[in-house]
């Protein structure tokens, strides 16, 4: 298949067009915009194959994702692009807005009438694959059942917010328009080439450098630890055997408290690369609660993992440990990006 996806270079995406490389005969036309979120690097191998083409544009731009459409005749669209982090749509929630709401509806309308023009097979196998959060479901008390697909919507963050919002758009276009579309909703993702913005390689860089580990409230907040690589294979898989109007709740079933990734990341760390100064869980430090802060969220990926025939590989353990040897081996692109010296190109080129 040709696949049009959209936020390609971002953590997710980027891991979606390494696997698509590796492990399938597609090609990928990659839409991105390239903020500060993205990273030429993380495509690695994928950069350089004639499988890939990146372009530069807005999906909140209509003409520039027709003009997409219309010059790369995708068999299938997966959606990723979007403002991710909702700290950021806390301080300033316009941007989100702009791109989670109206991005996805601007694609959504190019999309639209591009398979209107489409007949045959190509119309018959025409996808449209919407990436989403658990986030739109609200927050869990701590002996709640976990999400499912009948979950009803309860957003509580400018961020889920918006994500909601455009899931249900995504609906909307197929019940009103017959778009073959659905949607994927996932648990939080950590692994390799995550921007150092979020928990993880937040805690874990500033654990190296020896910085305060700052954790909200009491760190008793729980969220639900996918591995990033295994979410990739999800998703496509989700891509290939979807049925149109449906939802599929992907997770990895591992629980943690943000205190306890904080403490396994700095035993990992202590373990490989001990402190004379002592254990790094010495630099906790616990700050003001976020506002509106999400108790809990978690999914039950029963469901899904029957359709699609996917389990998560990795356990929190392995994934952590993988990540961890990740981030220890790629000093540069971290470095650069902390430094503010990142510009989101290939690091070696010319800004
Ligand atoms: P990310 O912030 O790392 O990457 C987002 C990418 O989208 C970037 O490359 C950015 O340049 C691009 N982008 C942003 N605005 C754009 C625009 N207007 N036009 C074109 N490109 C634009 O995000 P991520 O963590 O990779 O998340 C990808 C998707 O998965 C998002 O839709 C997010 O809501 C969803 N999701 C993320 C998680 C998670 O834990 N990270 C969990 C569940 C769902």
């Amino acid at each position: 298949m040709r696949l049009l996806i959209t936020g390609g270079c971002g953590f997710i995406g980027s891991a979606v067009i390494r696997h698509l490389i590796r492990a399938t005969d597609h090609t990928v036309v990659n839409v991105d915009v390239m903020t500060y979120a993205a990273s030429e690097d993380a495509l690695e191998e994928a950069l350089d194959s004639d499988r890939h083409t990146l372009v530069r544009a807005d999906i909140a731009d209509t003409a520039a994702m027709k003009a997409a459409f219309e010059t790369h005749q995708p068999d299938a669209v997966m959606h990723l692009a979007a403002e991710s982090h909702v700290d950021r749509s806390i301080d300033g929630p316009a941007d989100f807005m702009r791109t989670n709401i109206m991005g996805t509806f601007s694609l959504l309308e190019a999309a639209r009438a591009y398979y209107a023009g489409l007949t045959g097979e190509r119309r018959a196998n025409f996808r449209f694959h919407h990436v989403s959060t658990d986030e739109v479901f609200g927050a869990l008390e701590a002996n709640d059942p976990p999400f499912v697909e009948t979950t009803p919507y309860d957003p509580r963050s400018p961020y889920s917010s918006s994500k909601a919002a455009s899931d249900h758009l995504v609906r909307a276009w197929f019940h009103t328009y017959g778009l073959p579309a659905f949607v994927s909703n996932t648990t939080n993702n950590y692994g390799i080439w995550q921007f150092p913005e979020k928990l993880i390689p937040l805690v874990l860089l500033n654990a190296l450098e020896g910085k305060p580990l700052p954790v909200y409230g009491d760190g008793s907040n729980q969220r639900d630890w996918l591995f990033v690589e295994d979410h990739a294979v999800a998703l496509v898989k989700v891509l290939e055997q979807g049925v149109p109007g449906e939802t599929y709740c992907i997770g990895a079933r591992q629980p943690r408290s943000n205190l306890q990734v904080v403490h396994a990341i700095c035993a990992e760390l202590d373990r490989r690369l001990p402190d004379p100064e002592g254990p790094r869980s010495r630099l906790i430090r616990f700050v003001t609660d976020r506002p509106g802060h999400d108790f809990r969220y978690e999914i039950d990926p029963s469901l899904a993992e029957a359709a699609i025939g996917w389990t998560a590989e990795h356990d929190f353990e392995r994934g952590l440990a993988r990540t961890i040897d990740w981030y220890l081996s790629h000093r540069d692109w971290w470095e650069a990006i902390r430094g503010g010296r990142y510009t989101g190109q290939r690091l070696g080129t010319a800004a």
